[in-house]
Formats: C-alpha cells, sequence, structure tokens
C-alpha cells in the first residue's frame, strides 16, 4: 500500500484535531472505528494493520544504525559524530523514520490530543526494546519533561503518554519525577544543532531521587537530540548510571556538527 500525501483523511483528521486539545468524545469514539491513515473501517487499532506495517521503521531505511545515537551508517559503527563528541546517552531505540506519515501522527499524537498513538507507540517500542535485549538493562521509565507552562498549554505531556504504555509493558517502574524543564526554552525548529545545544543548555534538572538508576528516557521525536542530551546530562549530574533513549521516531539523517 501506498499513502498519498494528498490522503483526505489524515488531512482531514489532522486539520480537524490540530488545535483541540483533546478530541470530544464522540468524534474519538467515531475515529476509534476507522484507521487513522487509511480510513478503513472495522479496526479497533489506531492504525489497520497494512498502514502499520508499511511505516518507514527506521531499521528498513538504513543499511546499518550507529549503537549509540541510531545515526544510520553502512555497516552499524559508530558514527563519526559519536566517536568525535559523544552523546551524554548510552543507546537509543527508535521505531520510525521521521518522514511522512509518520511525521503526520506525531502531529496528530502531539496537536491533535490523539492519545491512542501513545499507547500504540509505546506498544511497539516496549516489543522494540524486549527484540533488542534493552528492555533488561533499565531500572526505571522516565519522559522527557515539558516545561510547565507548556504542559499547561498543551494539557498532556504525548512523551509521557508513550512512557505511561511502554513502562507498564515492560513491568518498569514509571518515574514522573525525575527531571524537571527549568527553563522555557525557543522551538528548536529552524536552528542549526550548535544553536538548539545553546537552546537547551541548563533547560533541565533533576528533581527526583536517580542515584545509581539506569533510566530509559523517552520522547516523541528527535531531529538532533539536543534535548535529550541535555536532559541525559542532568540525570547523570544527579548520579543516575546511565541513561539509554526511546523514540517513536528519529530524523533517518542529521549532522551534529
Ligand atoms: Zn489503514
Ligand atoms: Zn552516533
Amino acid at each position: 500500500m501506498t499513502y498519498s500525501k494528498k490522503s483526505p483523511m489524515i488531512t482531514a483528521t489532522v486539520s480537524v484535531l490540530k488545535g483541540l486539545r483533546r478530541p470530544p468524545k464522540i468524534l474519538a469514539s467515531t475515529l476509534a472505528q476507522q484507521c487513522l491513515l487509511c480510513a478503513k473501517p472495522g479496526s479497533k487499532a489506531v492504525l489497520c494493520n497494512a498502514c502499520a506495517d508499511d511505516l518507514p521503521r527506521l531499521t528498513s531505511v538504513a543499511a546499518g544504525l550507529c549503537p549509540r545515537c541510531a545515526e544510520p551508517t553502512p555497516h552499524s559503527e559508530l558514527c563519526a559524530a559519536c566517536q568525535t563528541s559523544p552523546p551524554a546517552f548510552d543507546a537509543v531505540s527508535a521505531l520510525f523514520s521521521y518522514v511522512y506519515p509518520v511525521d503526520r501522527l506525531v502531529l496528530a499524537l502531539k496537536y491533535g490530543g490523539r492519545l491512542s498513538l501513545a499507547t500504540w507507540f509505546g506498544e511497539r517500542l516496549a516489543l522494540l526494546l524486549s527484540a533488542q535485549g534493552r528492555a533488561e538493562q533499565i531500572d526505571c521509565v522516565a519522559p522527557l519533561p515539558l516545561h510547565a507552562l507548556r504542559l499547561k498549554e498543551r494539557g498532556f505531556n504525548q512523551s509521557a503518554e508513550i512512557s505511561r504504555t511502554l513502562a507498564s509493558r515492560l513491568n518498569k517502574p514509571l518515574r514522573l519525577d525525575l527531571c524537571v524543564r527549568t527553563r522555557h526554552t525557543t522551538p528548536q525548529t529552524g536552528l542549526t544543532h550548535d544553536r538548539r545545544l545553546a537552546n537547551v543548555r541548563g533547560a533541565f534538572a533533576y528533581a527526583g531521587e536517580v542515584d545509581g538508576l539506569r533510566v530509559l528516557l523517552v520522547d516523541d521525536v528527535i531531529t538532533t537530540g539536543a534535548s535529550v542530551h541535555a536532559c541525559a546530562q542532568a540525570l547523570l549530574q544527579g548520579g543516575a548510571a546511565g541513561v539509554s533513549v526511546a523514540l517513536a521516531a528519529r530524523s533517518a539523517q542529521y549532522s551534529r556538527l
């Protein structure tokens, strides 16, 4: 199955849902009867099996992935950026490449309030982490925090919603108290990697008891990794034994130089 960029269902869904903090119950129950991407009726899942199988898995769009940051590399070797300037996190597990139609799904979750997508991503991340043998290497699951102002404005933290399902499926504690965003930063979109790093430097702080913990930090999507790097740094400063990252989607190619 192929998707048209003008898929009427997703265009209509995103435009209807954009701006809604949470979809009205009647709308949510109606949409739950059909696939979010192709509008096929009768599916209880947010996506039908055919659309789910067609999504661009990160592993299928690259020959290999850097074991540390999941940047595509020819033979799964450490990428050049991780060799010269290693990130604060140890490993990245990511489901999808951040291209169409995954970008629309992330939009529908983040700005359309389609929280069923967070459950869907969380379930699949649990399977991925188990398959990679990383599930046993973590002690707890923590979302990348939103600033209190952003949380109030949006009404939910999409990363926390993904974390909720992921922690439950992995049978690990969900820790919403481990780290906080102390600074309300400007959006990262359009900034160079250096500017992004500067933008989020000191924007996170550990807040809960983190000493000795191996933390799985969860975010919906990253494009350069600057925010998860800054948050992982804060957790390590608090005494975390290590930080790994789980993502619904990641840019398949980015420059951190
Ligand atoms: Zn479908
Ligand atoms: Zn790397």
